[in-house]
């Protein structure tokens, strides 16, 4: 993680010592991260639909807003991390949305993961209005946001990229640019589709495990030095093992996330007939057994 020193070096507009940083969304993912910008010396200004959520962001410091218009009003740069494309387009677009309060110059950078197409609608709008975006979704789970580890895919111009990258250093230990408005939207697709094939592959190779009367402890610490071993199976197995299916990642967001990745690749073309599967197995998931709330690891309940 970078330090709030070493953020602010980077920096290249006046006042960085004191930035303004507005965030919406505190879900698990939000408050840990916009927790972080705080730690490294910035304001903070929140907004979250449920404003219990921000409770511990305002004990320690920050302002609370009374809708995202208020937030960007007081903003240099706000970052949204909401749930669904339907928030996001609310958040910025609604009638006391980002763009009513967003001052010219300003910068927004959206990290939940949405459709490539509106990022590509937001980054228009800000162009054409004298702001800029970014969009910024990520991978690494809670546990990522919590300790500053994510991944961050990001899309947009290369200005605005080199000038926002100190602050998403604050977020994660990789961050890549992919190229053009929607495209960290694409990345984080592909990352979803890999992790399709992680998800269905641990939950089976469980299911297989101890229908074989093997110990599931011994296999995993086996599987987890040779080469099926990924970030999955080594962070979702303990907690399945443990009948703890609280998220973590909600089963109701991965089920968006595939049906955003299958729309686009249907767009392209491609037949992603593995993926297609395990979205229809989230399905049985999230819209049969209404076990959305549970993290993507109770795919397990299903069998
Ligand atoms: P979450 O806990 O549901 O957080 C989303 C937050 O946004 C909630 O607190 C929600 O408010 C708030 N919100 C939604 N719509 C809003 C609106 N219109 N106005 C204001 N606030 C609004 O979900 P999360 O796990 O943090 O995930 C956030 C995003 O990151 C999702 O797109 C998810 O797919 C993605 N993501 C998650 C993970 C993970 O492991 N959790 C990893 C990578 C990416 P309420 O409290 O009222 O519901």
């Amino acid at each position: 993680m970078a330090s709030a020193a070493g953020t602010r070096a980077k920096l290249t507009w006046k006042g960085v010592d004191s930035m303004r940083i507005g965030w919406i969304g505190t879900g698990v993912m939000g408050a840990a991260m916009a927790q972080h910008l705080m730690t490294a010396g910035h304001q903070l200004v929140v907004y979250n639909r449920t404003k219990a959520k921000t409770d511990g962001l305002v004990a320690n410091g920050a302002t609370w807003a009374a809708d995202p218009q208020a937030v960007a009003q007081q903003s240099d740069v706000v970052f949204t991390m909401v749930g669904f494309p339907k928030d996001v387009e609310e958040v910025y677009f609604g009638e006391h949305g980002i763009f009513k309060g967003l001052a010219e110059g300003k910068t927004v950078i959206d990290m939940t993961t949405s459709q490539p197409k509106l990022a590509a609608k937001i980054a228009a709008y800000a162009e054409e209005h004298g702001r800029h975006a970014l969009d910024a979704p990520v991978s690494g789970g809670d546990i990522g946001a919590k300790n500053a580890t994510l991944t961050i895919m990001v899309g947009g111009d290369d200005a605005t990229y080199a000038a926002m990258l100190p602050l998403l250093n604050v977020l994660g230990h990789k961050v890549n640019h992919f190229g053009a408005a929607g495209t960290g939207q694409h990345a984080k697709m592909a990352n979803q589709i890999m992790i399709a094939g992680t998800m269905t592959g641990l939950t089976e190779m469980l299911l297989y495990t101890k229908a074989a009367g093997l110990d599931p402890e011994k296999v995993l610490a086996t599987l987890s030095s040779g080469g099926a071993d990924n970030w999955s199976m080594d962070n979702y197995v303990p907690r399945i093992l443990k009948d703890d299916y609280t998220p973590g990642f909600f089963a109701r967001h991965f089920l968006k996330d595939l049906r955003i990745a299958l729309s686009e690749a249907d767009s392209m073309g491609l037949d992603l007939v593995a993926t297609a599967q395990a979205k229809r197995l989230y399905e049985v998931m999230v819209d049969v057994k209404g076990l959305g709330d549970q993290g993507t690891q109770g795919l397990i309940n299903i069998y």
